[in-house]
């Protein structure tokens, strides 16, 4: 048995005004030679490490190929170029492999170039040029993907997280290459994967899977596998901030046969659809969340969740937007934000520890973002790692470049070069800022930061602020997007799933 292990992720926001070109992937991430993937994976809890260990598992004799890994934070669109470099090493190794069994990818799934909408599908369709059909190809994606018909007809597994907040990485990579074996080596059983398309996109920030229906979803979706109906499931909400022409939200189901994985995949994807309304945030104003957390009674840190501005969706980071709320105010919560502004860190670390100087600080990448002028004290300068309370995602070690923490009455201002680990209290606590000693926290994310915050926050408050991952998804400014979709078109469906692997 000969197997190919690669990797390509990345969540695209087509919203965010830049590009994400090879230096924003080498920066924001990581760019591998194949020589250099098993040490980087090996014991890091990625889905790739999962591949590994899994593939090491059963099958012991295999002979394990490594192509590239590329891998960046969320951002926007990725240059051309990025998937061309990524798929001419890829075809290198494919070339020189010789015959090949099985192919793993460890994908994000809702990666946009400037000329793909789909890029993961193009880069399959470039593999399947050179491999051809009969290699047994196994994904390994995000919840947040988007699985298109193109995708699912390239791939014969398809598996996404299960989990959100995130924390399924090395699972999703072992059931991804369990059931790309299984496919590849027991030709007595069947493996078949149905696939099924729901015409809505939902924002990020109105379910995960520790309570609601979206839950109870994967709980069914879980009980189906325990007691042997169907191999595996995936619950895909497509990512709100992909403007693309054709989008959709998906159910994948791999079972024994093919009626049952269709009937399976139906019945969870319509169950889905028919949640559609449950699937919405409500969103406080930012001054209304200043005047909780000054309210003496209020449970505090009140966590002021300012998920458009999140770069874990893709967007800068680079908002001042609460701060500039909070500076407007007499009396001020004590508070605390992070934003990335170089410019900022690089004054900062000039001027020293203990001066206070005029900062101008916010709207470094985006100018649209609301920016601060105000007198600040310099009260720490760092080299901006830290060790990531989350683990698995990110690594051992989280770097957001040089940073700075700047007072600015009582509000603290972590000053990053680009802000990592949005959803960890230890981009904060690292550097000073001890989230539960403070009153009000602004947190750049959507869900995963309550994996670590909701054994610390005293209230969580998703916040109407603006930006590139803003929750109010029927207003955001898409070009491509039909509006035949939910949230646009609200209307009963019926929901069917197919096998369209030939
Ligand atoms: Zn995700």
């Amino acid at each position: 048995m000969k197997i190919v292990c690669t990797e390509f992720r990345q969540e695209s926001n087509s919203l965010s005004p830049f590009q994400s070109d090879l230096a924003f992937w080498r920066n924001n991430g990581w760019v591998l030679r194949p020589e250099e993937m098993r040490g980087a994976h090996e014991g890091s809890g990625s889905a790739m490490a999962g591949m590994i260990s899994e593939i090491e598992r059963l099958l012991p004799d295999a002979h394990i190929v490594f192509g590239p890994g590329f891998y960046a934070q969320s951002g926007g669109t990725a240059a051309q170029h990025v998937m061309d470099s990524y798929t001419e090493q890829l075809v290198d190794v494919l070339r020189g492999a010789g015959d090949i069994d099985m192919i793993l990818f460890s994908f994000h799934g809702a990666l946009q170039t400037t000329e793909f909408d789909d890029a993961e599908a193009e880069v399959l369709r470039r593999v399947r040029e050179v491999v051809g059909e009969d290699v047994v190809i196994g994904v390994s994606t995000d919840l947040h993907a988007y699985v298109s018909r193109a995708f699912a007809e390239r791939a014969d597994i398809i598996s996404g997280y299960q989990t959100y907040p995130h924390v399924d990485f090395e699972e999703t990579g072992r059931r991804a290459a369990r059931l790309t074996i299984r496919k590849a080596t027991d030709s007595a059983a069947d493996t078949v994967m149905a696939w099924a398309s729901i015409p809505m996109i939902v924002p990020a920030s109105a379910y995960n899977s520790l309570e609601g229906p979206f839950a109870d979803l994967i709980h069914h979706g879980h009980r189906m596998v325990a007691d042997g109906t169907i191999l595996d499931f995936s619950i895909y909400q497509m990512q709100p901030w992909l403007d693309v022409a054709d989008p959709n939200s998906t159910v994948v189901v791999v079972a024994k046969d093919a009626e049952t994985a269709c009937a399976r995949a139906g019945e969870l994807a319509q169950l889905l659809y028919d949640a559609r309304h449950a699937f919405t945030t409500e969103l406080s104003s930012i001054d209304a969340v200043i005047d909780f957390a000054l309210q003496a009674d209020s449970a505090k840190p009140v966590i002021l969740v300012d998920s458009a501005d999140s770069n874990n969706a893709g967007a800068p980071g680079d908002s001042m937007a609460v701060a500039a709320k909070l500076l407007d105010r007499e009396v001020m919560p004590r508070s605390a934000t992070v934003v990335s502004d170089p410019v900022a860190v690089t004054r900062a670390h000039r001027l020293g520890v203990g001066t206070t100087a005029e900062f101008h600080i916010g709207g470094q990448m985006d100018p649209r973002a609301p920016q601060i002028t105000a007198q600040g004290y310099i009260r720490s300068l760092h080299d901006g790692t830290f060790r990531p309370q989350v683990v698995g995602h990110t690594g051992d070690s989280v770097s957001v470049g040089r940073a700075a923490v700047v007072r600015f009455g009582n509000l603290d201002v972590m000053v990053c070069e680009h802000i990592a680990g949005n959803g960890d209290p230890q981009l904060y606590r690292a550097f000073g800022i001890d989230p539960a000693m403070y009153d009000l926290v602004v947190v750049k994310a959507n869900t995963s930061f309550r994996a670590a915050y909701r054994d610390i926050a005293g209230t969580i408050v998703p916040t109407d602020t603006p930006g590139a991952a803003s929750a109010n998804v029927a207003d955001l400014p898409f070009r491509r997007m039909p509006r035949s979709i939910y949230p646009w078109v609200d209307e009963e469906r019926t929901i069917c799933a197919e096998v369209v692997r030939g």
